[in-house]
């Protein structure tokens, strides 16, 4: 019902409710902006490994180890974690090489679904720590809960950018609540290898696993106020590096 009266009501509005989780029905199904709270109650979860064949994405300079592997890794393991509550998809399951745009048409293949990208950063030196990347409304509350999750899991990872809200192929272009994270700098010598040990994934793992749970429960409720909505085409290609 509500999200009936959003055109009519406008935007302010909606934040009203979205910020008291109780009224709100949950946003599900396919949404080409995104203008909406974020989802709760959803079924599934896509769970993106960044890179894969040919793209090796970034490599981790003290341990050689390259960020397909690592995000293929994570992959697995936040299945592992969600797969007694969540029907789970993994948009790639081995070391191949799968396009953007293919990612994100597979992704909206389900309605009652979020896509989390996961990726590792590499960058200035000096840098450390998870951030993570949205750029739909509907993605804002689940960024802000898995980029708490992974801070709190790497206490000490700190001098990032924390949460961005940025235009790309995996956060603008899919039809559901998305979001794209990077777990850690692989250009950082000790965050690198941190990110090189198990235990140390499986603890992102865990608190990644955790906080979207929890975005299923409680929706947006305790993510701070809904950022404004923003109208822009779909990234391309030839946009930027992603
Ligand atoms: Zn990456």
């Amino acid at each position: 019902m509500t999200r009936l009266l959003y055109p009519f009501f406008g935007f302010g509005l909606l934040a009203l409710l979205a910020s008291c989780a109780g009224p709100v029905a949950s946003s599900s199904g396919r949404d080409y902006w995104g203008h909406r709270p974020g989802p709760r109650g959803f079924t599934t979860v896509i769970i993106d490994a960044g890179h894969g064949g040919k793209d090796s994405g970034a490599t981790s300079k003290p341990t050689g180890q390259q960020e397909k592997d690592l995000t293929l890794d994570m992959a697995k393991r936040i299945r592992a974690e969600l797969s007694g509550n969540f029907h789970t998809i993994l948009l790639r399951s081995d070391d191949t090489f799968v396009d953007l745009d293919e990612r994100v048409a597979r992704a909206n293949q389900y309605g009652d679904a979020i896509l989390v990208s996961m990726h590792f950063n590499s960058g200035p030196r000096q840098l450390r720590g998870p951030e993570t990347y949205y750029w739909r409304v509907d993605s804002h509350g689940l960024a802000v809960r898995l980029q708490r999750a992974m801070a709190q899991a790497s206490p000490g990872e700190h001098s990032n950018r924390g949460l961005v809200r940025r235009r790309l192929r995996l956060t603008r272009n899919p039809e559901i609540p998305c979001v794209l994270m990077e777990g850690g700098y692989l250009s950082h010598p000790a965050e690198a290898r941190l990110i090189c040990t198990p235990d140390y994934r499986q603890r992102l793992a865990v608190a990644i696993a955790a906080a979207i749970r929890t975005q299923a429960t409680i929706g947006d409720a305790g993510t701070g106020p809904l950022p404004p909505p923003l109208t822009a085409p779909p990234s391309r290609a030839s946009d930027k590096r992603e």
